[in-house]
């Protein structure tokens, strides 16, 4: 399902991401992480940004290891995010890469407590007929990790309710495509709520669009 990689294109591609975040303006200040899920010695764990450093000091050793029962390998501290991004990875065995953000729109639309609706086929891209809502818990605890699990069982983003936005993928430049596209769509759905109600798009016409673009997904599998 995907191909192997090694810790060193682990951490370069956390430190990539995090670096295009920021260059894209989603990345504010030092609030956006971003982790890959990686075994260290044989345990199970995930590569994530430590907390509290900007995107442009960032360095590949400076990424911490938390293994699945909140071990710790690294010189700083953790994202005080990392126990959704372990929920994620927990949920879904699949997934190799979780990047969080407070991108404007995501954000903007997530303190309205509204999850991105079908408007527009792309809303897909997250793997179903929404991006849905997680409710607002403190962050860093274990009652926002659950939910964010949960929300994730089906889909590969989610809103956090007046906090951000949470994508993931089964590489980094996959969770990456999902967390811009998301907060492309959830800057168009703004626009389109500003004017008045948009219209949906039924279950019958989303689900054609998932299943081509599972069809896309084993084409690209195929090919790469
Ligand atoms: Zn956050």
């Amino acid at each position: 399902m995907t191909t192997a990689i090694t810790e060193a294109q682990a951490r370069d591609a956390v430190v990539a991401a995090v670096r295009r975040l920021d260059a894209l303006g989603m990345n504010r200040g030092s609030t956006g992480n971003a982790s890959h899920r990686w075994a260290a010695g044989g345990a199970d764990g995930m590569l994530i940004t430590p907390t509290g450093m900007g995107a442009d000091e960032l360095q590949p050793a400076d990424l911490v290891w938390v293994g699945v029962d909140g071990r710790v390998q690294g010189a700083w501290q953790p994202s005080s995010e990392w126990h959704f991004h372990q929920a994620v990875y927990r949920t879904r065995p699949e997934l190799q890469a979780v990047v969080h953000t407070h991108s404007t729109h995501a954000t903007a639309l997530a303190c309205l407590d509204r999850p991105l609706p079908a408007f527009h086929y792309m809303v897909a891209v997250a793997g179903g007929d929404d991006v849905p809502l997680v409710p607002y818990f403190t962050f860093g605890t274990e009652t926002l990790s659950r939910a964010v699990g949960a929300a994730m069982q089906a889909r590969d983003a989610c809103l956090l309710a007046h906090h951000g936005l949470v994508a993931a993928g089964t590489s980094m430049a996959r969770a990456m495509k999902v967390v811009q596209e998301v907060e492309s769509l959830c800057e168009v759905y703004l626009k389109a709520l500003a004017v008045g109600e948009p219209v949906l798009l039924n279950a019958a016409q989303m689900a054609e669009v998932i299943d081509k673009f599972k069809a896309y997904g084993r084409t690209a599998l195929r090919q790469g």
